[in-house]
């Protein structure tokens, strides 16, 4: 132990030795002076001090003001300085892959070192650490994982949770946990950041812990609304009789509906917001804002002449355009690179943002471009907080984003772009002032913008819950509506009862909900609930391959393409690979494993090109199977390699089979018409099929079932995909089978083919059931 302090004793005096070398170099010297340069450092003696002094801080301050790269770094230095360097260990989190890794290679930059040396980082499935990292950004849900195994959080001494005005359910969650961690760990400090100024709520939740606030510098950014955006960009106004497209019609039907709906939330009625700014005379033009979300609509033309309007006529300056999704994100990039002045690569740089990009391709949107090229990058919401981009000048705000809500009573997640809150709008506005005054083009008239909520719902409060549930399982924190009661928010009961309902069914907990051996497996596998079923199975049953697949597939997004203007090529492109057998998935592994094919003849993209199939999804699926091949056979579930893991060349049946024991219970049942397929599930009634599902252009569908992974709510409920399963594969994979014992299982069937009128089937699994119990008991 001696040989131990003499070893950390020298360690603490190298790492000292390092920095003062590296903050001396002409390099090092410069990035200090930047660092100096940002809103944090005049606070930094005082924020060190504030959190040596309380157990919990809270710390807000404007977005680039230097909370996410400065702090944790703080809080290292004057570590180091304390001669606790060796032996410290900050883990910082951070809502997002995307930001944990951005922000730790910045911060490792700054710090004039590898990433894997004092930084590193951690994400889902990657990482790279190394054994002195003392300050380690990963996602929230990393080290909600972590405490799975590791309650009490040895050794960490400071626990950054960042970003967490966002309220997301992660962070939620593992506040909970944070507050009953902290009087086990009084040594453990807690810091909080927070962008906006809702810190009170964080402050009390944790019995009144000091709030510090960073003063921030942000240039004025001027505002422009969509009355002064058309007059602006000279847009010429379509009359209000010549719109007569239904699909527009219906969706601002919805959006009035949702302004309804919001009309409790405000203080002034939206009617009376409405009608003082004369609504009458807007509803055309807000028309032309809603149709953004129709991709071949006039709101990409809007953007469009917004986007021209600045390259042509403003100053030089960095644009970030606000999208609601990767799918809005890919069809405007593919549209503004077929404008001609636009697309020239010479004027004009375009750049998606996305959270599932690859590391290479962000960190082209920290670059500076070429002189007299103008930098566009298309975001989502994510570019609110917590990605800065320095150069930005200009910013365009659809006004959406794509939030999931979740509506309780029917147990359905929707996942559809809605209104931002007013702290989005304000926060998205603030982009454009980083450098210099900047300017924001909202794409909604202001009398929208003041209807607005003030803020968004926490995600707690509008996601399923199964993940959830299953974590406090096997954090063993007790009862699981207990605990969540105990949450800054609380969700609803139902939701939480609908959750728990759900893993009951498939066989994730028990009768008094305590983990099953399933539930355990599924506890440590990072995906939802459902894909690490069909993962596990897949694995026992011997037909991997395809599955992981199809796990990727779902977890990443549908690759194939549908450009709006050539839709039924490429349905029917799509319908090639779904050789009649009724499976959305099983039609996607036909088109990978040709993709693969392909690409071991060096023709991956034209094979890509001719099929309507994004090379870069196909990418990320490739990589994904990898990944989640190596996650099981960490858990012990597969020992042998990717190559040799059964092949897809097994039973396509079993495939199916498989599929449905992960997707069950979304099972639909088939009932063919004269003319038309009669779709049904337990909680909807009847239910459509989207035409971009192999099954939606069916005229008959020669199964009695179907299971789906998403069902999506517009007006009435679509099943985004599908595969056909059989009464026997329903019988056998459907549901809790491997735990419960076959009765239950049989109760919990026998509960849905009587709903969906099939006494007989029962039978059948009766006599079924009879004959398995015999070979199994012998
Ligand atoms: P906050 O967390 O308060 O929003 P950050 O710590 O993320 O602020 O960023 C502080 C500043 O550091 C930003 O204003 C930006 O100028 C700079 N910065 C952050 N990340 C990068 C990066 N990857 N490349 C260059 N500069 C960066
Ligand atoms: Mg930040």
């Amino acid at each position: 132990s001696i040989a131990m302090e003499k070893f950390i004793r020298r360690r603490n005096l190298q790492l000292r030795s390092q920095q003062e070398t590296w903050q001396e170099s002409p390099e090092g010297l410069k990035m200090l002076e930047f660092r100096r340069s940002l809103p944090a450092y005049k606070e930094k003696d005082s924020l060190i001090e504030a959190i040596s002094q309380n157990q919990v801080v809270v710390i807000s301050g404007e977005t680039g003001c230097g909370k996410t790269t400065q702090l944790p770094q703080y809080i290292l230095e004057s570590e180091i300085d304390a001669a606790r360097g060796a032996t410290c260990s900050i883990i910082c989190t951070q809502p997002r892959r995307i930001s944990a890794m951005a922000v730790s290679e910045r911060v490792a930059a700054e710090r004039g070192e590898k990433m894997g040396e004092s930084v590193g980082y951690k994400v889902r499935l990657e990482g790279i650490r190394g054994r002195d990292t003392r300050l380690l950004f990963c996602t929230t849900g990393i080290l909600l994982r972590r405490l799975l195994v590791d309650r009490n959080l040895k050794g960490v001494t400071h626990v950054i949770v960042d970003e967490i005005h966002e309220r997301g359910m992660n962070e939620d969650f593992l506040l909970i946990v944070l507050k009953d961690l902290l009087p086990r760990r009084p040594e453990l400090r807690l810091i909080l950041m927070s962008a906006t100024m809702n810190a009170e709520l964080f402050s009390s939740y944790f019995g009144g812990a000091p709030m510090m606030h960073i003063p921030g510098f942000t240039y004025p950014v001027r505002n422009h609304f969509l009355e002064n955006v058309l007059e602006s960009t000279g847009h010429r106004l379509t009359p209000y009789n010549q719109i007569d497209d239904y699909g527009q019609e219906k969706s601002w039907k919805m959006q009035k509906q949702f302004l309804r709906k919001r009309k409790s939330q405000i203080a002034s009625s939206v009617e009376d917001a409405l009608e003082a700014a004369d609504f009458r005379d807007y509803s055309l033009r807000t028309r032309e804002s809603l149709a953004c979300w129709n991709p071949d609509s006039i709101g990409f033309n809007l953007i469009e002449s917004v986007l021209l309007h600045i390259c042509r006529k403003e100053r030089p300056g960095a644009v970030l355009v606000f999208m609601t999704g990767w799918d809005d994100i890919n069809s405007l990039k593919e549209k503004l690179q077929s404008h001609p002045f636009l697309g020239d690569p010479t004027q004009v740089l375009i750049l998606p943002c996305h959270g599932s990009m690859a590391s290479s391709e962000q960190r082209l949107i920290f670059d500076k471009p070429e002189n007299g090229v103008r930098k566009i990058v298309l975001a989502t919401n994510m570019a609110e907080t917590s990605i800065t981009i320095n150069d930005v000048v200009f910013v365009v705000d659809c006004g959406k984003a794509k939030e999931t809500s979740y509506d309780a009573l029917n147990n359905t997640p929707c996942l559809l772009p809605t209104w931002i809150s007013k702290a989005s709008a304000r926060q998205r506005r603030g982009r454009a002032g980083r450098v210099q005054p900047g300017e924001c083009y909202h794409l909604y008239p202001r009398c929208v913008y003041e209807a607005f909520a003030d803020y968004q719902l926490p995600e707690l409060l509008r996601t399923p819950l199964q993940s959830l549930c299953l974590q406090i399982k096997s954090i063993r924190l007790g009862d699981i509506s207990e605990f969540l009661s105990r949450a800054l928010q609380s969700p609803e009961a139902l939701s939480v009862q609908n959750a728990i309902d759900y893993l009951k069914v498939i066989g994730a907990l028990d009768e008094k909900e305590d983990l099953t051996i399933l539930g355990r497996h599924l506890a440590m596998l990072p995906v939802e609930p459902k894909l690490g079923k069909m993962l596990i199975f897949g694995a026992i049953f011997s037909c991997l391959d395809a599955i992981l697949t199809v796990v990727a597939g779902l977890s990443v997004r549908d690759p194939f393409l549908t450009p709006f203007d050539k839709k039924d090529l490429a349905d029917s492109a799509k319908s090639q690979f779904s050789c009649r057998d009724y499976s959305d998935h099983l039609t996607l592994i036909r088109a990978y494993e040709g993709w693969k094919d392909a690409e071991r003849n060096h023709s991956g993209y034209e094979y890509c090109w001719k099929n309507f199939l994004s090379a870069q999804t196909l990418k990320a699926i490739d990589s994904l199977r990898k990944q989640f091949f190596f996650l099981l056979k960490d858990t012990g579930l597969v020992n042998e390699s990717l190559t040799a893991c059964n092949k897809w060349n097994c039973d396509e049946n079993l495939v199916r089979a498989v599929i449905c024991a992960g997707l069950f219970p979304g099972i639909c049942s088939v009932v063919n018409k004269e003319r038309s397929i009669a779709l049904k599930t337990m909680e909807d009634g009847q239910v459509m099929l989207y035409s971009s599902s192999v099954n939606g252009r069916e005229a008959k569908i020669p199964y009695p079932w179907l299971v789906f992974n998403e069902k999506v709510k517009v007006n009435s409920v679509f099943l985004r995909d599908s595969t056909a399963v059989s009464d026997s594969i329903l019988l056998l994979f459907g549901g809790n089978i491997c735990q419960g014992g076959l009765d239950g299982h049989l109760k919990m069937l026998g509960g849905y083919l009587e709903f969906f009128m099939k006494p007989d089937l029962a039978c059948t699994y009766i006599t079924l059931k009879k004959e398995l119990e015999e070979i199994i008991l012998n």
